[in-house]
């Protein structure tokens, strides 16, 4: 079944703030197996508001709102409810009761203004809000056949709404939905698309994914069924063929990063790591690597050279490092060294600005450098790079 989202606000529209609240419904949606084919955000202005309702009502079986419920005159999502499905405004016995006692319970006195928070269309009932003042609004209409959920703005009086009062208020959907992301790195987008083949062609159950992110590839695979059981067999016989077909690419799932997987080898082995970072990672893989107390106490030596001319002598950054790190290791303080070179911006004969850098990792039998230039943004090459050096231990550390 299908969903919209509305999202109201002139300070949304103008970019003041972002809508952050159309994302979480979304989730929280398509997790109960609803397919959400639209957000919109809208100004507070009448006619646009109205139109956005009818439009939707018309196009999906349930419209989610957020916003406008103030008391304030730019607060209009009540009246324009109202107006786009031919219904008077009524004020609301039980919501005002609440409205009173809140203001009441701050030792307060009611805004006469408040009062128009009570007030919904007529075939609507309205939704207790235990946070805030502003109640939400839940109509049913017949034709078009369409359920319309009205919630705060506040994000978090919208998201307490939603799960205490208008889940339960949700028209079944009858479908169970499993979301399983996996994590890759190591090829392209479309390399990936290629490896994966009709596995990622639309329209088919579970569907997959694929987004990029700094360099990482996520699939994320999606699936829908009657049971929670067959969704649970269907999202497996996928995420088991996406492994085959890209092996050792694979290193994690949800919200795993190549970071969290190296430390958490090291750990398990009992092994230390230095890094000798220039500005090609610029300290990304000594932050990473220091997340987390525990992940800390795998790094034993952590040091940052953001220019070349930083290294005692310049012009040989990649032996004076190396000798650096081969005495670390020497001396037992760590078991594996990770060094990135001085990261150079080239302006290439045409034009095209190109970052230029290499990586190395060694230790324990490992020695592999990696020529990591690209052309791109300084963040991107940075993000990329680290993770090239932490892909070769997570290779190696198997
Ligand atoms: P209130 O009673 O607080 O006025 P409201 O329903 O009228 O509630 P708004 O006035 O539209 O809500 O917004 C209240 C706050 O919530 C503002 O800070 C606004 O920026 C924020 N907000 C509104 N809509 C969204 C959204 N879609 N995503 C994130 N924040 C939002
Ligand atoms: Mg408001």
């Amino acid at each position: 079944m299908k969903a919209e989202i509305i999202a109201i606000g002139s300070e949304l529209t103008c970019g003041a703030r972002l809508d952050t609240n159309s994302q979480w419904l979304s989730v929280e949606l398509e997790a109960r197996g609803w397919t959400v084919q639209r957000h919109t955000t809208v100004a507070d202005d009448r006619a646009g508001m109205i139109r956005c309702y009818q439009e939707a009502a018309q196009r999906c079986q349930l419209v989610l709102i957020t916003g406008g419920l103030g008391p304030t005159l730019d607060d209009i999502t009540r009246d324009t409810l109202a107006e786009a499905f031919d219904q008077p405004l009524v004020e609301d016995a039980v919501a005002l009761k609440h409205i009173e006692a809140l203001f009441q319970s701050r030792n307060r006195e009611m805004p006469e203004r408040n009062k128009v928070q009570a007030l919904r269309p007529a075939n609507s009932v309205s939704v207790h809000n235990a946070h805030g003042t502003a109640p939400g609004i839940l109509m049913k209409l017949a034709d078009p056949d369409c359920t319309i959920a009205v919630m705060p703005g506040v994000p978090a009086e919208m998201k307490l709404m939603f799960h205490e009062q208008i889940v339960a208020q949700l028209p079944q959907s009858g479908v169970f939905v499993v979301r399983t992301v996996i994590r890759t790195f190591g090829f392209g987008e479309s390399d990936a698309e290629r490896l994966l083949g009709e596995l990622t062609a639309r329209d088919r159950n579970p569907e997959v994914g694929i987004t990029a992110s700094n360099a990482v590839i996520s699939l994320s695979v999606t699936a829908r069924a009657a049971t929670a059981e067959e969704c649970e067999i269907l999202s497996a016989t996928v995420c088991e063929q996406i492994r085959e077909r890209l092996g050792d690419a694979v290193f994690g799932t949800g919200d795993d990063d190549l970071h969290h997987v190296v430390a958490d080898r090291l750990l398990q082995r009992d092994l230390r790591i230095a890094v000798l970072e220039g500005s090609t990672t610029g300290g990304l893989i000594g932050h990473w690597l220091t997340e987390t107390e525990s992940y800390a106490t795998r790094l034993t030596h952590c040091q940052l050279f953001p220019t070349a001319a930083a290294i005692p002598s310049d012009d040989s950054w990649e032996s004076e490092l190396r000798q650096q790190g081969e005495s670390l290791i020497r001396s037992g303080k760590a078991d594996y060294v990770v060094l990135s070179s001085p990261g150079f911006l080239v302006r290439e004969d045409n034009g095209v600005r190109r970052q230029q850098g290499s990586v190395t990792v060694f230790g324990r039998g490992l020695d592999s450098s990696h020529d990591v230039s690209m052309t791109g943004n300084l963040a991107i090459f940075r993000e990329r790079a680290a993770r090239i050096a932490l892909n070769q231990l997570r290779l190696h550390l198997r």
